[in-house]
């Protein structure tokens, strides 16, 4: 792996100011041998025991996720990423990203397992003292009980902090006795461990309680009826003076929204790991389909309109990985620095994401939206078949669209991309001041056109380096204009979150195009030349349509002209013959017959 002393360390959110160096990006073609084998137990696991049983496990059939579940235990899954003495595998960051990728094509069972993975044991892993740790974890790894995470309330949803669930300490001081009502709680069906977040008396903030289901005290609805992932358990939980003794507090008092939010920072980035891996499988699905199917006596694989489909949908599927696997190399050699800098291995994760976490927000949204796009043209490519129950486009459709939803919605990620780089910058941490100041200056001079640098990928780094200005331009006037209004104006918002999101996917995207050429030569990677360039020439108009949405809302006169015309400077790409590029794309595709990127 590519870990290498010499790396330039770039700390979250950096990606708007500074220039990455190709062969600083981990790329997925370079997984290790363990790593890859580790996939292939993934992908084994799901071919035998979850690929057939998917109408099964979404009858919710008596018994059979928590089947599948200790399964999953018995080959090591549910403690990959878990200290060795604890019962786990001790694999690091990246290892841990790949096995919850391919594991994202398990449909319901994906979220059974990642929600008791994820925000089911990542709670006590990383704040319960040893003690804690010690009774909880190994039961987890190794399925003897099952997780749940209970933060949604039905009058508490994005606005988590704001839940009604109370804890009061007994007279003896021996106890909270928990009470309140839970929402959406996945796992809750079956789920041993509860980790509750409830406010404590008066207390503002949410602090959080290990709760075991044998405390009693505890009742559920019966399982909730849902569009999709109709196999995962979904349960409202009822906490009726469930008395939870003081030692299961975890972490501090009014730490809850803290813990919170850290453990969904990680879950947001797994998701879409998880969605990508859905991603692959559907890609795989409509191009065999695409290949099978004839009309007019020809394949529909042979029509453009259907060559669009396969190829956009592995376009999508290519950049979503290329930055996935880049941010998670950072996060993990954030986390190799600050372990050996001394601090204990939990917290180095902990603070090792919350660096990348404005990263983390961006994939969650690419990721989820990546996923939708590919299973609503699964649905199309499949014709009327995408609409049978008979054929897996219809579930893999419904059971995508919660991504959206969960681990924050798409919305609030959206705003959290902007708002938490906002606050690096006016902390300090992120120096977003200096550069935007300088883009205003280049405003004012003369454009320079002259194409000098002939160094490889030239050109596509030049439009990288103008998609900052562009944003660093549009942001930077919007917060000098519009100052504490701006959190008001959640348009301009989506806006600069949409052009964050762009070019941090088309940045990561050059940056493993560039390093895997330099690997195995230009004339080895042609389809991934053409995503690059394809990518980069839609990411540069919708970046131009963001910023004139979000500068006409606020500018006018002058003002307004001199930044649409460099808006315009800074979004201007070379015409380039998009619809042969994309046939190229997809004739590769459909020659594998999957897949294969
Ligand atoms: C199948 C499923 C499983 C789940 N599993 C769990 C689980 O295991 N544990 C758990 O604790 N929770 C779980 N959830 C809850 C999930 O995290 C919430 O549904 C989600 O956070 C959204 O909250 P909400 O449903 O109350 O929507 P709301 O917060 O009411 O949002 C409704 C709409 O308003 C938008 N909105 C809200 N606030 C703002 C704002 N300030 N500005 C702009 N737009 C806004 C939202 O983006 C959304 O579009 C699950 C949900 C589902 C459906």
């Amino acid at each position: 792996m590519d870990t290498t002393a010499s790396k330039q360390a770039i700390k979250g959110g950096e990606f708007l100011i500074k220039e990455t160096l190709a062969t600083d990006v981990f790329i997925p073609e370079q997984f290790s041998e363990e790593q890859l084998m580790i996939a292939q137990s993934c992908k084994d696991f799901l071919a035998q025991e979850i690929w057939p049983n998917l109408e099964r496990i979404d009858s919710q059939e008596e018994g059979l996720t928590v089947n599948l579940l200790n399964k999953a235990a018995d080959l090591g899954l549910l403690g990959l990423s878990v200290p060795e003495k604890l019962g786990g595998f001790e694999k690091d960051f990246v290892t841990g990203m790949l096995a919850t990728e391919i594991m994202g094509s398990g449909h319901s069972f994906a979220v059974s397992i990642s929600a008791h993975t994820g925000i089911g044991t990542l709670p006590i892993l990383y704040y319960g003292n040893e003690a804690q740790k010690s009774k909880y974890i190994p039961k987890l790894v190794s399925g003897e009980w099952k997780a749940c995470y209970c933060l949604t309330e039905p009058g508490s949803g994005s606005d988590a902090n704001s839940g009604k669930t109370k804890a009061t300490l007994t007279a003896d001081g021996k106890h909270y006795l928990l009470n309140g009502q839970k929402m959406w709680i996945t796992n809750g069906g079956f789920a041993d461990v509860f980790t509750v977040f409830a406010k404590i008396d008066t207390d503002e903030n949410l602090s959080a309680f290990i709760v075991e289901k044998s405390f009693g005290g505890i009742t559920l609805n019966p399982e909730e009826h849902k569009m999709g992932i109709k196999g995962s358990s979904t349960r409202q939980v009822f906490f009726n003076d469930c008395k939870v003794p003081v030692e299961n507090l975890l972490s501090e008092r009014q730490n809850g929204f803290k813990i919170a939010v850290n453990i969904l920072n990680i879950g947001r980035i797994k998701l879409a790991a998880a969605a990508i891996g859905a991603s692959k499988v559907t890609s795989s699905k409509s191009i065999q389909y695409a290949a099978e199917r004839k009309q007019f006596d020809r394949p529909i694989a042979k029509y453009g309109a259907i060559r669009f489909k396969l190829a956009e949908q592995a376009i999508r599927i290519y950049s979503a990985e290329s930055a996935l696997y880049r941010v998670t190399q950072n996060i993990e050699d954030a986390i190799e620095a600050l372990s050996k800098a001394g601090m204990e291995h939990s917290k180095s994760i902990l603070k090792g994401v919350e660096q990348f976490a404005p990263e983390a927000a961006i994939m969650k949204v690419n990721g989820s939206e990546t996923l939708d796009y590919v299973v609503d043209e699964g649905v199309q490519v499949y014709g009327g078949m995408g609409y049978s129950a008979e054929a897996p486009m219809e579930r893999a459709y419904r059971d995508s669209r919660i991504n959206r939803i969960f681990e924050g919605t798409n919305e609030i990620n959206r705003m959290l991309i902007v708002d938490m780089l906002l606050r690096r910058a006016l902390k300090g941490e992120l120096d977003l001041a200096g550069p935007a100041q300088k883009i205003t200056a280049e405003l004012m001079s003369v454009p320079d056109f002259s194409d000098s640098d002939t160094q490889p990928f030239a050109t596509e780094k030049k439009y990288i380096r103008n998609f900052k200005k562009a944003i660093l331009m549009t942001a930077g006037a919007a917060v000098q204009k519009l100052m504490m209004e701006l959190s008001k104006e959640q348009e301009i918002l989506m806006n600069l979150a949409d052009m964050l999101i762009d070019l941090y996917i088309s940045e990561s995207l050059q940056l493993r195009v560039e390093k895997l050429a330099g690997i195995k030569g230009e004339d080895r990677v042609k389809e991934q030349l053409d995503i690059m360039r394809i990518v980069l020439n839609d990411a540069a108009d919708r970046i131009y349509k963001n910023g004139k949405d979000a500068i006409t809302s606020f500018a006018e006169g002058d003002e307004l002209r001199i930044m649409l015309m460099g808006l315009k400077r800074f979004t201007k790409t070379e015409p380039f013959n998009v619809k042969e590029a994309r046939r190229r794309v997809a004739a590769k595709l459909l020659s594998e017959n999957k897949y294969c990127f």
